[in-house]
């Protein structure tokens, strides 16, 4: 129906717009500061700990917490997130004691390491790097290599005694800074970034090809610093910075500066992380993965965070810094293979593996640089995963005892659940299709769509309602709209840390990297693949399971979840992951306080809606059952009677076809209860609208054409939504609710006589006064007992009403006197409390989610502070006229993890939302119940 239609679209919209940076600058909390301390040490001396995120951002408490566990960790100090709040409370200034705490703070450095900033013997050089609370990959700025200049440089190179490190450092340093804090970076117009275009053109022509920047000489090294030098001159019009100190306050507002970048802005509205929470700083003494073939960089999980297995996971590049690890500019190698390379590095890292297992009791994604064999630790976090690994670590983890089946639970991201119901290849059709290309299994599942090669325009094909692969060579936080909008991710280079995995896996999103043989051709806007050519647009899949590429469209099939579920498939049964699901659905149960019921139609809904473990049926939309074959007709010709003789001839046709759909619905229910709700929308949402279909509809009923534009004309509205609906239907013509009410009862009696438990519970729509329910509840009664004595049968029902408008909500006490259960029609009641059109909010949401007027679409997430209030008011309102009244809530937040931690708060009784959704709401109840504890 038409007021359903526009909601997805409208979530959709609200991610994809670009940031309003002054306001949400504005908005950060004035009270920073208060202690007085922003800069906090860690190394020898360390002043945090693991549990001060939010005021040293997830990876400066966690360094902290790595120190005070004794690994080895370079010393450093970590700017609080206070100073961001104050930085954008106050013009983009510090607070006065910071420069006097940053100084005392690279003392200790240098006390630590023997090094001074700035000196011409033994220069200190450091590291600058984000890290909020909570971790966004790839999304803000980092430095390396800070403190080296002209002179400096030299110094390193005489230090090291090795000059090729020392320039490398230096030429990394000037495209990092000019990059990040200067903001040399490519320009719309241009595929590459301008300092690697730089390192491009040099290659070729001194060398005429192309190869690993590894391989560039120490005069190469000179000549690209000089250049890129030049390239910031040009565009930026200013001198590269040569002060150390000046470096270092440069970075350091680059950092800050970076929390209101673009990027960062799209990432935080997906993941509702909040703008005040701010970024802290960290500076930290540089460990070198470049200084030749006993060292190198890595990033690694203590287990697979693809599939959940428990294996050491992770990759590395010899001779090279972390960030080209990340970048996935150089495809690195497993972690395994370490083991060949640097034997004793690798233990080292085993035993490290172990240990923060065992300390964070949760799988770590860590960060460690090996100079000239020594390994050190740079970051460790709790790991992002796909939801199937979740599963399996929860599971895993809590056999092995270091969590116990609570924290497991809690371990499951409700909102990624639905990525384990998501389809697989159909086996039959992969086993036919061919593959093209292999690369690594990032992100699992199956997707098929047509390619597309830049994120712009796989945004526009997917506005478009195109299915859309995002093919990269390899993708940076700027394809971030892109592969939000796509099915799946295929990249050419890059390994299983790359942007392109560690973001798809967050998002659930299938991912294919590193598949080597897919030649991308950004200007052409071809892939070419053995001689195989494709253009923009044309479909290829991705197994993100398999790490497998086919050329065209590959037929896909249900998750073997769903399989052992609905279809009964025993094979599915037998998989670790059917099994894991059923256990950790079973652990919800026996921690939930709410039930979950689903909203359904039709029998088949329902038995799927029960199999996914739903207790009954929180809304029946009965005017759906009247769109199917011919019922349209009889509908109809009742709406377009002109009297009740002619009104009740066509509802007694309607009458027959309602009994039947109910007396399915009974029989799937198997004795749970079923909320079924009365005619509820305007009715000229029934009517035919065209002139063909006018045309049509006339002859069906043997009137005039004319006839029938006139009354669809007499039932046109100005405010449909405000208008003749819900339960002013049955007021206005009762014989509608007394035909509904019958057909309800005659199915009732039907079933219960098969043997079959049968509770009916008849919701009315819309009810703003109580006088409006109680004449519905008399129609209802009569019917009851016309139907219970002309069957000799005794039902059970109850009569309830939907509290979906605002008047509902505020005389709950009044109305509860007549109703025996209340369902939170969210969808109406937010409609109606925000004076929101749900239909047409999408013309204006996406600017009000910019603008952060909304945190999120209210239609989508509850607005617990305004409509929550209503909700809130009429339970209590409710539980005082009636203790032991039935509550619920049947609109589309009852799908929604957030919107479900409110419904257990505020007591409700039970959620209802749409069979696939079962399973995400049953883990959010439970997970709402366990937080609340
Ligand atoms: C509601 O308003 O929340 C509801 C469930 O009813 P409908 O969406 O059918 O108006
Ligand atoms: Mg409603």
């Amino acid at each position: 129906m038409a007021k359903k239609a526009k909601k997805k679209a409208a979530v959709k919209s609200a991610a994809a717009r670009p940031a309003a940076k002054k306001t949400a600058a504005k908005r950060t909390s004035a009270k920073s500061g208060k202690s007085g301390k922003f800069v906090y040490l860690f190394g020898k001396k360390t002043d945090g700990n693991g549990t001060m995120k939010p005021l040293l951002g997830g990876k400066g408490a966690n360094l902290a917490e790595m120190c005070r566990i004794g690994l080895p960790v370079p010393p450093g100090f970590t700017i609080t997130t206070e100073v961001c709040t104050y930085y954008y409370d106050h013009k983009r200034s510090y607070p006065s004691p910071l420069q006097g705490q940053m100084k005392a703070g690279v003392a200790a450095i240098e006390k630590q390491t023997g090094k001074k900033f700035g000196d011409l013997k033994n220069p200190l050089l450091v590291s600058v790097r984000s890290g909020a609370r909570d971790s966004m990959p790839g999304m803000m700025d980092t430095i390396l290599n800070l403190g080296l200049n002209d002179q400096t440089v030299e110094a390193l190179a005489k230090k090291t005694n090795n000059p090729r490190f020392a320039w490398d450092c230096y030429r990394r340093f000037v495209q990092m800074y000019g990059d990040v804090v200067l903001g040399v970076q490519k320009r719309p117009d241009e595929d590459h970034e301008p300092f690697e275009t730089v390192i491009e053109t040099l290659k070729h022509e001194r060398y005429h090809k192309d190869f690993e920047d590894t391989k560039l000489t120490v005069e190469d090294l000179k000549e690209l610093v000089v250049r890129f030098k030049a390239l910031v001159k040009d565009r930026v019009g200013k001198n590269f910075p040569a002060s150390p100190w000046d470096q270092l306050m440069g970075a350091v507002g680059a950092v800050f500066g970076s929390w209101m970048n673009d990027r960062a802005i799209v990432y935080r509205r997906k993941y509702n992380i909040p703008t005040e929470w701010g970024t802290a700083v960290n500076v930290q003494a540089m460990v070198y993965g470049n200084t030749g073939d006993q060292s190198g960089s890595g990033v690694a999980f203590t287990r697979n965070p693809a599939n959940g297995n428990k294996e050491f996971y992770g990759e590395f590049l010899i001779n090279a810094q972390g960030e080209d690890v990340v970048a996935g500019v150089r495809t690195p190698e497993p972690v395994a293979d370490l083991k060949k390379h640097l034997p004793k590095a690798y233990q080292e890292l085993e035993r490290i593996r172990q240990t923060l297992e065992r300390h964070f009791k949760d799988v770590q994604d860590f960060e460690f640089t090996i100079e000239d064999g020594v390994v050190y630790m740079l970051q460790t976090r709790n790991g992002k995963r796909t939801a199937m690994a979740a599963l399996k670590f929860s599971m895993d983890m809590c056999k092995e005892k270091l969590i116990d089946w609570k924290t497991a639970v809690m371990r499951n991201p409700a909102d990624q659940l639905e990525q384990l119901l998501a389809p697989v290849f159909d086996a039959g059709e992969v086993a036919k299709a061919t593959a093209i290309a292999t690369g690594l299994p990032a992100g699992p599942g199956a997707a098929s769509g047509r390619i597309y090669l830049n994120a712009d325009r796989a945004v526009t094909a997917a506005d478009k309602g195109e299915k859309v692969l995002l093919v990269r060579v390899e993708t940076s936080p700027e394809d971030l709209r892109g592969m939000i909008a796509a099915e799946g991710i295929l990249t050419a280079r890059g390994g299983v840390s790359s942007h392109a995995a560690l973001v798809a896996r967050q998002m659930g999103k299938v991912c294919v990297c590193g598949a080597a043989a897919v030649e991308v051709n950004y200007h052409a806007r071809t892939v070419t693949v053995d001689g195989q050519k494709f253009n923009e647009g044309d479909w290829m899949s991705i197994d993100g399971t398999a790490g497998k590429v086919f050329a065209g469209q590959v037929k896909t099939a249900p998750s073997e979840i769903v399989a052992g579920l609905l279809d009964g498939d025993e094979g599915a049964k037998k998989t670790e992951k059917f099994k894991s699901f059923q256990q950790l659905m079973k652990w919800c149960d026996q921690a939930t306080r709410m039930s979950v019921r689903t909203n359904a139609d039709t029998p088949e809904q329902t038995q799927n809606a029960i199999a996914f473990g739903a207790v009954g049926i929180g809304l029946c939309r009965t005017e759906h059952m009247f769109f199917e074959g011919n019922r349209i007709d009889a509908m109809r010709e009742m709406i377009l009677a002109e009297t009740l003789e002619a009104r009740k001839a066509a509802l007694a046709k309607l009458l027959p076809y309602q009994r039947e759909d109910f007396a399915g619905i009974f029989r799937a229910l198997k004795g749970y209860p079923a909320t079924i709700r009365f005619l509820d929308p305007p009715l000229h949402e029934f009517l035919p609208h065209t002139p063909e279909l006018q045309q049509d509809l006339a002859k069906k009923l043997g009137v005039t054409a004319q006839q029938i534009h006139l009354r669809v004309e007499q039932l046109h509205e100005f405010n449909p939504m405000l208008g003749f609906r819900g339960c002013r239907l049955g007021i206005g013509y009762p014989e509608i609710s007394e035909m509904q009410a019958r057909a309800v009862f005659e199915a009732a009696a039907l079933v219960q006589k098969e043997g079959i438990k049968v509770k009916p519970e008849i919701m009315i729509p819309l009810v703003g006064f109580k006088r409006e329910l109680d004449l519905q509840i008399e129609v209802v009664h009569k019917a009851a007992r016309e139907v219970q004595a002309e069957q000799k049968v005794k039902l059970n029902y109850l009569v309830g009403t939907m509290i979906e408008i605002p008047r509902g909500a505020l005389t709950a006490d009044e109305i509860a006197q007549s109703a025996e259960f209340f369902s939170f029609g969210t969808n109406d009641l937010t409609q109606t409390g925000l004076g929101m059109s749900r239909d047409d909010s999408g013309s204006f949401l996406p600017a009000y989610t910019e603008l952060e007027i909304v945190k999120n679409n209210p239609f989508a997430t509850i607005d617990q502070t305004g409509v929550g209030q209503l909700v809130d008011i009429a339970v209590t309102k409710g539980r005082q006229t009636r203790p032991d009244i039935k509550l619920g809530i049947c609109g589309e937040h009852g799908g929604d993890p957030s919107s479900i931690h409110f419904f257990e708060k505020v007591g409700l009784d039970y959620v209802s939302c749409s069979p696939y959704r079962v399973p995400v709401a049953r883990l959010a109840a439970a997970q709402a119940r366990l937080s609340s504890k």
